[in-house]
């Protein structure tokens, strides 16, 4: 009988409701009193993200003042990697000093965002940017990088099928 009485009026489904709602109108209180704005959910996608200046996004290289690439290939940031997820290729540019990359690949599907390869870099040439929309339907879409200088390792281009060596 109790059982059935039970099953007739979900008095648990009510006590429930009855706990939820002594929390929430305490809540609000509390922020009511200390001027808190309740509004704590973004209106993501229709309105920008805010992100933390320290953000780690999506590895990308940086080009100097005159548009070249400040990469030296020093090699730091391959070898620190955890993950293994960088390969450098160098080559020689007519009228640099120093060795350019001829090919820069970031296997990104397996990157950690752990920035130590931002922090080995002497030369301030990577940066992780603030690019978190990262989502690709294809594995190999994650695989970006440079060859020359157009493709996507600068700037927030799209994450996309860019994965070069030189015999491609
Ligand atoms: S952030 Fe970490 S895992 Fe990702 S490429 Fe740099 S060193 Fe490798
Ligand atoms: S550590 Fe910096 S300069 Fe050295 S290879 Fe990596 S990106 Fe280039």
């Amino acid at each position: 009988m109790r059982k059935f009485l039970k099953t007739l009026f979900p008095v648990d489904i009510f006590k429930g409701m009855k706990l939820t709602g002594t929390h929430f109108a305490k809540v609000f209180a509390t922020a009511n009193r200390r001027k808190v704005k309740m509004h704590v959910t973004e209106e993501y996608p229709e309105v920008p993200v805010k992100l933390a200046p320290r953000f780690r996004g999506r590895l990308t290289m940086l080009k100097d003042e005159q548009g070249e690439i400040k990469c030296v290939c020093c090699l730091a940031c391959e070898k620190i990697c955890p993950t293994q997820v960088i390969t450098i290729e160098s080559g020689k540019k007519e009228g640099r000093k120093t060795k350019i990359p001829t090919r820069y690949d970031f296997e990104m599907e397996r990157c950690i965002f752990c920035e130590f390869c931002v922090e080995s870099c002497g030369f301030d040439s990577i940066i992780l940017n603030h690019q978190f929309e990262l989502a690709a339907y294809n594995r190999e879409d994650f695989s970006i990088g440079m060859l020359g200088e157009s493709q996507n390792m600068f700037g927030l281009t799209p994450v996309g099928k860019f994965s070069y060596s030189d015999e491609d």
